[in-house]
């Protein structure tokens, strides 16, 4: 007699992960591509050129530097710190799954401020932390004595903000940030994949005696999305508990390579965040000119509201004329909320023309 293997097995999916969703952001063939705050553009030829030359000289037999210290050390000059300051992984979302594996956990707490960068509270669950949720003000912004008084009662052992902030684009002003690194208790972690096209940096606050971190991406700035590289800027001691929980050889040769070479294209790419800011700023007029709710953003994507409209009447609009951008309209405290990613300056304009039609 044969007994159905699935009606016998006693495979069962931890308890707490049970009523946690997945990461779901639809991947749709369209004409415009503005929801994920990618590049609108890709990495300069000259990088490409490098790249390739590079990558026939790897000994792809053997297994690649694993601490990927020249890399390290490029990332270390371009931001004036020392190799053994930074620590790199598979994009900064691995960053921050190291982060919270080594600091936080079952039996410690994890603050956000929402809304915000939804992955923080669920990569926290998923190494088993306690999220705790606190709220920001209904315009997005930060109470900092409220927050302080959160951070000294709850006494978490990770607490994040995220400048500029996803998805609403507030950068998190430096008073903010110095007030709850002096409150809390455990570490601080700033996470900046947007940094670059912000006015500040919590870079600066890093250093040896200040439990801070700031994480970033290359996926944005940099180009590199396809890639999956980002890193953490924290003081020493902290990344080699870091360089304990990674797994060995997690960054592979061809990632390593594509990072160094990157950062020798500085000057192509700070010319690029400029356009992109320039960019954002002209598509923000545009959308105040429509009187849309539009909130002031540092980073290279734009969160907005029609009044008169239901945000996913809109984004299904955009949709059918093969433009997406990001529907936060169902996200908790996002009701109505949009977010377009900042695109070359054709695709600004064909966004821009559409949702002139469409809430006109
Ligand atoms: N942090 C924030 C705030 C983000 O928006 C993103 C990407 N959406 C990430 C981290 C992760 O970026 P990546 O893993 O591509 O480096």
């Amino acid at each position: 007699m044969s007994v159905s293997w699935l009606t016998v097995h006693s495979v069962t999916v931890r308890d707490d992960l049970r009523a946690l969703e997945g990461y779901h952001s639809p991947q749709i063939d369209v004409r415009i591509r503005l929801n994920t705050n990618e590049a609108p553009t890709p990495p300069p030829a000259a990088w490409r050129d490098a790249f390739a030359a590079e990558l026939s000289r790897v000994e792809w037999h053997r297994y690649p530097d694993r601490s990927a210290s020249a890399l390290r050390s490029a990332i270390a000059d371009s931001h004036n710190v020392r190799s053994d300051q930074v620590f790199a992984a598979n994009g900064s979302n691995e960053v921050l799954q190291t982060l919270l594996l080594a600091y936080a956990g079952s039996g410690r707490r994890v603050v956000t401020f929402e809304p915000t960068y939804q992955m923080h509270g669920h990569i926290a669950r998923l190494t088993g932390s306690t999220v705790v949720e606190n709220e920001r003000g209904p315009d997005f912004r930060l109470d900092a004595g409220a927050a302080v008084g959160l951070i000294r009662e709850i006494r978490p052992a990770v607490t994040f903000l995220c400048s500029p902030n996803n998805p609403t684009g507030l950068v998190e002003p430096a008073d903010n940030v110095r007030a709850v690194l002096a409150a809390q208790p455990g570490l601080l972690v700033v996470d900046e994949a947007y940094g670059q096209f912000a006015d500040w940096s919590a870079l600066t606050m890093v250093d040896e005696s200040t439990p801070l971190v700031v994480t970033r991406t290359f996926s944005k700035t940099w180009s590199m999305a396809a890639s999956r590289l980002g890193y953490v800027v924290g003081p020493s001691w902290l990344v080699a508990e870091l360089d304990k929980v990674a797994l060995p050889y997690h960054l592979d040769a061809a990632k390593q390579i594509a990072g160094r070479l990157a950062l020798q294209f500085t000057d192509d790419m700070d010319a690029r965040v400029d356009q992109i800011v320039f960019e954002r700023e002209r598509i923000a007029a545009a959308l105040h000119s429509l009187t849309l709710d539009v909130f002031p953003s540092g980073a290279n994507f734009i969160l907005f509201r029609a009044h008169n409209r239901p945000g996913r009447q809109v984004w299904q609009e955009l949709l059918d004329r093969s433009i997406l951008i990001r529907d936060c309209s169902g996200w908790p405290r996002l009701a109505d909320c949009l977010r377009v990613t900042v695109g070359t300056p054709e695709e600004n304009d064909e966004f821009l023309a559409a949702i002139r039609e469409i809430v006109q």
